[in-house]
């Protein structure tokens, strides 16, 4: 390999940290640089929507210690942002004023979590009360905030972070409301019928939830009283969280020529428009050849993988390998473990083996004549099987064959 003197990484969370780990054990021994706007080193996201909230002690969340992390020999820059991106220079402008130059750089800067559009909070922002859950700030916020024993939560969204937080909520007896906007919550991730079927874990865990109506706007002084409803419903709430999703985090590259949509644009091998420029993560989309289209995934498994699969391209360009795989994320909610392999997007889905009210199936996703997808819940068992045989193109018979005689 012809290494370059300098990678730089952009991004100090899982994507970031795997792009680091690769490099080096990819025997990469220049300099690297990562960039995280954030104080903490690296940590992990998951646990915060789930035994963060929920665990009498919270968890530890980083991936490392400070000496593994001093064992990669990185120049790590904790608590300032990039800036800028300075393509012609090669060199990465941080808070404002630093420059670091790159041979290779990975982009791997994530998510940001949306929040409430202007007007639906009271006049100078969001009073206390109302919450998003993205980072370990957040976590610690939202997990005092429920120590303090509110009255009444308002979750705003079904998805499954927000569900995953209405969960917790509940796990501490609190009444708990999510208001989701759409008619049938989780089409975009599971396809209606199977959104509709995990959802049925909130009532029958006595968690309310409202679909099809918006939320008009949060009322409250100091702190958070009530959530309008679009419909004029009035729910008392001392404790808010939005969770509306999350948008790539790219502001900072704005200006700077790379071609953005949704996310960084890159090709098979995570390459951006940019020489010498690849991006890894919930901010990549690239094209995933498993399904010949562009996505971009906001799960663990493959954040982690590209953030390896980009940094080792970026160092060896001449060799990039393809990055292809089968999306897979799961989601815990009160005690269930829901799994998704492949994608929603289908011309069917049926459920070969149990069902919503046993709280307890297996879902099979066809396009044409393919299987493409499999949720399964509760059934950890299966899940990793549907994926191999999304992965193997398999078709919707040999599915359905192979569902048969392992369900019976
Ligand atoms: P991120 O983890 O978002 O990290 C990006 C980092 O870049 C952040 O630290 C950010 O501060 C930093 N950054 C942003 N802009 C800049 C800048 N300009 N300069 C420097 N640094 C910058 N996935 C699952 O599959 N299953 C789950 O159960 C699950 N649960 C989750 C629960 C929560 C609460 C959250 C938030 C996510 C969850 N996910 C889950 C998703 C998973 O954690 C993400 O896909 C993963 O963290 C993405 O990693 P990333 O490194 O691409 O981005």
């Amino acid at each position: 390999m012809t290494a370059p003197p300098r990678l730089v990484v952009v991004g100090a969370s899982l994507a970031g940290l795997r792009a680091v780990e690769a490099a080096r054990k990819a025997g990469f021994a220049g300099g690297i640089s990562l960039i995280g706007a954030e104080p903490h080193p690296p940590y992990d996201r998951p646990p915060l929507s789930k035994a963060h909230l929920s665990a009498e002690v919270a968890p530890g969340v980083g991936f490392r210690t400070p000496e593994q992390l001093a064992e990669l020999g990185v120049d790590l820059r904790l608590g300032a942002p990039a800036t800028a991106l300075d393509p012609d220079a090669r060199e990465v402008v941080v808070g404002g004023a630093d420059r670091v130059g790159y041979d290779a750089l990975v982009l791997a800067t994530g998510a940001t979590a949306r929040t409430l559009p202007d007007g639906r909070a009271p006049d100078g922002g969001a009073p206390d009360g109302v919450h998003v859950l993205r980072t370990l700030d957040d976590a610690v916020r939202l997990r005092a905030a429920l120590d303090a024993r509110p009255d009444h939560v308002v979750v705003i969204g079904a998805g499954f972070i927000g569900s995953e937080v209405a969960s917790a909520a509940r796990g501490r007896g609190i009444a708990t409301t999510i208001v989701e906007a759409a008619r049938l919550p989780l089409t975009r991730s599971l396809g209606p019928e199977l959104g509709v079927a995990c959802s049925a874990l909130h009532a029958r865990n006595g968690t309310v939830l409202r679909t099809g109506v918006g939320v008009d706007r949060i009322e409250g002084g100091a702190r958070v009283e009530k959530v309008v409803l679009a419909d004029g419903t009035v729910l008392d709430a001392d404790l808010v969280v939005v969770g509306i999703g999350a948008t790539p985090a790219v502001d900072w590259l704005e200006g700077s020529g790379i071609a953005l949509d949704d996310g960084v644009v890159c090709d098979e091998t995570l390459a951006s428009s940019l020489p010498g420029v690849y991006a890894a993560g919930d901010v990549a989309r690239w094209v995933n050849p498993l399904f010949g289209r562009s996505m971009r995934l906001e799960h663990w498994t493959s954040a982690a993988e590209q953030g390896a699969a980009a940094a080792r391209n970026a160092l060896d360009p001449a060799h990039a390998a393809a990055y292809s795989t089968v999306p897979y994320f799961w989601s815990d909610w009160y005690g269930s473990r829901i799994q998704f392999v492949g994608v929603p997007g289908a011309d069917e889905h049926r459920i070969v083996t149990g069902s919503a009210e046993e709280g307890r199936l297996v879902a099979l996703y066809r396009e044409g004549d393919r299987l493409v997808g499999a949720l399964t819940l509760d059934h950890p068992s299966s899940t990793m099987k549907y994926r191999g045989l999304v992965a193997k193109a398999a078709s919707w018979d040999d599915a359905l064959a192979f569902a048969a005689a392992r369900h019976g």
